[in-house]
């Protein structure tokens, strides 16, 4: 990855306008946090952009399936894990999946959509651009409640 010194205050509007423009129009909720003691991450930006698409075409969906958007929430938050480590977290309040998807959901090919709906290789893609730029990426969820995914990344060190 081509890592540089990335302002996620700057960054994370401009990264999501597409995806924040495709909630609004939908009607769900969106909102981006950034506390501003948030220093400064190592990332590659186009590399994380496409990450942060699919998380959140990901969340829509799961919104559309649960609500068909209307009463959607979609949040995306960021605080930092001392010593060295941020984190954005993408909150929805979708379909949400069970302990047996949650398990495979970061395998190359696995989906639970229907054909030509999904490839199932969005979130196994994001796992491997997450851990080639030094941080990770994690799911919670709850069937029938939602899902939480959260990306950490290394701060960036002068
Ligand atoms: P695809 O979107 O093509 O199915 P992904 O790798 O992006 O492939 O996601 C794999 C599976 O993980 C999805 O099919 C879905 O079952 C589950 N998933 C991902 N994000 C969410 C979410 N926010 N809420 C509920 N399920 C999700
Ligand atoms: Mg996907």
């Amino acid at each position: 990855p081509e890592n540089t010194a990335v302002d996620l205050h700057v960054y994370l509007p401009e990264a999501t306008l597409m995806m924040q423009r495709k909630a609004k129009v939908s009607g769900v909720d969106f909102s981006l946090i950034i506390p501003a003691e948030i220093p400064r991450v190592m990332a590659d930006p186009g590399q994380l952009q496409q990450v942060l698409v699919n998380v959140l075409n990901n969340a829509l969906q799961a919104i559309e399936e649960r609500h068909g958007f209307e009463g959607g929430v979609l949040r995306v938050s960021v605080s930092r894990t001392p010593p060295d480590l941020v984190q954005i977290e993408v909150e929805d309040n979708g379909s949400g999946m069970s302990r047996d998807v949650l398990a495979k959901i970061f395998n190359p090919f696995f989906t639970t959509k229907a054909p030509g709906k999904g490839t199932g290789l969005g979130l196994s893609v994001c796992h491997a651009i997450m851990d080639g730029m030094g941080g990770g990426i994690t799911a919670q969820s709850r069937e029938g409640k939602g899902a939480v995914f959260t990306m950490t990344l290394p701060e960036y060190s002068h």
